[in-house]
């Protein structure tokens, strides 16, 4: 379907703030502890949700989050 092959999902932790906003984009992706710091269940992004998992990543304010070939 993608032409775009696999995402993987970088997190700089200790940047994170806990705004949510990622998870608020695209929950499928980006989940958030007890504390509302960001972690993934699979840090492989699934296939149809990448458009998502970018516009998560960007909204961040902190730059917490980045996305690179897998
Ligand atoms: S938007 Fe950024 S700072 Fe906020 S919870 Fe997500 S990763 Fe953390």
């Amino acid at each position: 379907m993608s032409g775009e092959g696999k995402l993987k999902v970088v997190i700089n932790k200790p940047a994170c703030c806990g705004y949510g906003v990622c998870a608020e984009i695209c929950p499928e992706v980006y989940l958030l502890d007890e504390n509302g710091i960001v972690y993934v269940d699979n840090e492989i992004v699934p296939e149809g949700l990448e458009d998502s998992a970018r516009e998560g990543a960007d909204a961040c304010p902190q730059n917490v989050i980045k996305l690179v070939a897998a």
